[in-house]
């Protein structure tokens, strides 16, 4: 076994701190990497808060994990010792349902295993990215393309990235369609990046006025301050997709009345309280759909790493020690951040 340094919850309520953990030896069909950079993700508070439930103690949490390869198995194809690596949030699934067959590991019928807190039903637990080695089986792991140099703002590409680019690419965000996003956060400032370089027209929907500037440097071609009724009522019919990166509970109808015919919004952020239900009428009378999306596939995430350096996207972060984590998340409960916390994992050593 490989002991590694970590930072656990250790209890829905106390605060992460300084742990020890063992990984496993790689084995035949294995990659071990040395952890360099880990984005902090809502999910992660939410899970070291047990705010989800069905969290397992000691908790680690970290799913936007790049580092660099130090060891493979004997059977590893297409990894070698020191490529550049990431690891989202799976790091297996059960590899025969019908969606793993599709390439869609995300919503695998028998639970994929998360990075952390994973196997949901019985197993053991698996620890994430705030460590400084991750031993993952090699079909979960991506290649990082993008200079070294970038490599802290590509970690939050692996979440907030494949989040918004999935249902992007799915619901055709391209020249000529007019793509909203709703909410300037982590997922929020990727989801304007992204739909401005598949080259579709895109708005931002805010409730911050002292916004504006930074959605149009982001890509946004225009930014509609969404609590002011009258640039929401210009705005109506209009919009082929919007996506809906808003956490909080809120009146999706104020969204649905903007998209055109057929028009569908893809709500991918993740409230703690149900959203109050939309009115029937709004999908019926413009025969609009309202979906959910979930980050996206392992061939998925690899075609939007590829994409991203390509095109130059990385995220904008704030690169912070392990030891203030504590001090990040309540800074991320209060939207303080410009948009994603980085962890640099040499402060760990
Ligand atoms: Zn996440
Ligand atoms: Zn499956």
């Amino acid at each position: 076994m490989i002991k590694t340094k970590s930072y656990a919850a250790q209890s829905a309520t106390s605060p992460l701190a300084p742990h020890e953990i063992e990984r496993r030896e790689p084995g035949a069909d294995d990659v071990r990497i040395e952890i360099l950079y880990c984005g902090v993700c809502h999910s992660d508070l939410h899970t070291a808060r047990n705010e989800w439930t069905g969290t397992l103690y000691p908790c680690v949490p970290g799913h936007e994990i790049v580092g660099r390869v130090v060891a493979v198995g004997s059977q590893v194809k297409n990894f070698k010792v020191g490529d550049l690596a990431g690891v989202g949030c799976m790091v297996d699934s059960c590899g025969h349902c019908h969606s793993c067959a599709g390439g869609e590991e995300q919503y695998c019928e028998n639970g994929f295993t998360g990075t952390y807190n994973g196997p949901l039903f019985g197993g053991e637990n698996t620890y994430g990215g705030y460590s400084q080695t991750i031993v993952v089986k090699e079909s979960f792991v991506l290649h990082v393309r993008h200079d070294e140099k970038a490599l802290a703002s590509v970690a939050p590409l692996l979440c907030a990235g494949i989040t918004t680019y999935s249902p992007l690419r799915r619901w055709g965000a391209g020249p000529g369609r007019k793509v909203g996003i709703a909410g300037l956060g982590g997922l929020g400032h990727m989801g304007v990046k992204l739909a401005h370089a598949m080259g579709a027209h895109v708005t931002l929907f805010t409730t911050s006025p002292g916004k504006i500037a930074d959605g149009k440097r982001l890509g946004a071609d225009e930014v509609c301050i969404s609590t002011d009724a009258d640039q929401m009522a210009a705005r109506a019919n209009q919009f082929d997709l919007i996506i809906n990166t808003i956490a909080a509970p809120h009146d999706l109808d104020a969204y649905l009345r903007l998209l055109r015919r057929d028009g569908s919004m893809i709500l991918v952020g993740a409230p703690a309280a149900p959203h109050p239900s939309p009115n029937v009428f709004n999908l019926i009378l413009q025969r609009r759909s309202l979906a959910g999306s979930l980050i996206g596939g392992i061939a998925e995430t690899q075609e939007m790493l590829d994409f991203c350096a390509e095109h130059g996207i990385v995220s904008d972060i704030e690169t912070i020690p392990m030891q203030y984590i504590n001090t990040a998340y309540e800074r991320m409960l209060r939207s303080d951040v410009k948009y994603r916390f980085v962890i640099d994992m040499a402060s760990l050593g």
